[in-house]
C-alpha cells in the first residue's frame, strides 16, 4: 500500500514539474490512473490516497472492480480500451468518460444506450496519430467528418482527443507525435468546436505530453508496478 502512495506522490511530482516547466498550472493537467489487471484492493489503496479517476481497459474486469468498489461513490471511471459494438450498453451505463471512441457506429450506440437520467457520456476520439495500421485509432484525415457526426449526438457530450503514438524513449520524437494531436485540436476548434480535453501520455512519455498540451495523462505502470500479463496490452 505504502509503495501505491509513493508512487502517487511520484508521479504528481512529475506532472507538477512537467507543467511548471512548460508554463501551464499543474491543475489542468489531470491524472488518470490506469488499473487494468490490477486488483480492486490496488485501487482502494489509490483511492484512500487520494486518486479518484481510474482507467480500464476490458469491460468485464472493470465492471466486477466497480461491484467491489461500489461503496466509494466518487470514483470518477474512464473506459480507455477498445470497444465492440456488443458491449456499448453496459460501458454507456457504467462509466462518466470514454477515451477510446474512433466510429461513428460506436457513438451512435453509446448515445442512444446512456441513460436519460445520467449526465452525457463525455467523450474523446481515439485518433492513430502516426498511422500504425495495427492500432486503433480514427485517421487524421477522416477525423474531422467523425467529429462533425460524434458532435451531433444528444447523449454524447464531445471533449477532445486521445492518442497512444507509437512507443519510442525519444524524447523529441515524443513531442513530435503529441505536436500533431495538438495541432489537430487546435484545427478543430478553428471550426468552432470548443473541445478541452487532450489526453494523451503514459508512464514513459508524460513529460512529453503535458509540454505538448495534455490535459488527461494515462498512467498505469508507474502508479501500479508492472503488469502481470503485458501480452494483454493494447
Ligand atoms: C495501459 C494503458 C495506459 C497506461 O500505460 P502505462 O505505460 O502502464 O502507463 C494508458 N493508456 C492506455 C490506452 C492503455 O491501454
Amino acid at each position: 500500500m505504502h509503495k501505491i502512495d509513493d508512487q502517487l506522490a511520484k508521479v504528481t511530482a512529475r506532472i507538477h514539474q512537467a507543467a511548471t516547466a512548460a508554463g501551464r498550472n499543474p491543475q489542468t493537467v489531470q491524472l488518470i490512473a490506469v488499473s487494468k489487471t490490477q486488483a480492486a484492493q490496488a485501487l482502494a489503496d489509490a483511492y484512500a490516497w487520494g486518486q479518484r479517476a481510474f482507467g480500464e481497459n476490458y469491460l468485464q474486469e472493470a465492471l466486477a472492480k466497480q461491484i467491489q468498489l461500489a461503496e466509494l461513490t466518487d470514483i470518477e471511471w474512464h473506459f480507455i480500451g477498445p470497444i465492440q459494438s456488443n458491449k456499448t450498453r453496459p460501458i454507456a451505463t457504467h462509466f462518466s468518460w470514454v477515451h477510446s471512441v474512433d466510429r461513428l457506429k460506436i457513438a451512435q450506440r453509446l448515445s442512444e444506450q446512456r441513460p436519460a437520467e445520467l449526465p452525457p457520456l463525455n467523450i474523446c476520439v481515439q485518433v492513430n496519430i502516426d498511422d500504425e495500421t495495427t492500432k486503433s485509432g480514427v485517421s487524421l484525415a477522416e477525423l474531422p467528418v467523425l467529429v462533425g457526426a460524434i458532435s451531433q449526438l444528444p447523449q454524447l457530450r464531445l471533449r477532445g482527443l486521445m492518442a497512444i503514438p507509437a512507443a519510442t524513449n525519444n524524447p523529441a520524437q515524443q513531442r513530435a507525435a503529441f505536436a500533431k494531436l495538438r495541432s489537430a485540436l487546435e484545427s478543430l476548434n478553428g471550426q468552432g468546436y470548443g473541445l478541452d480535453c487532450l489526453s494523451m501520455g503514459m508512464s514513459g512519455d508524460m513529460e512529453a505530453a503535458i509540454a505538448e498540451g495534455a490535459t488527461f495523462v494515462r498512467v498505469g505502470t508507474d502508479i501500479f508496478g508492472a503488469r502481470p500479463t503485458a501480452s494483454a496490452d493494447q
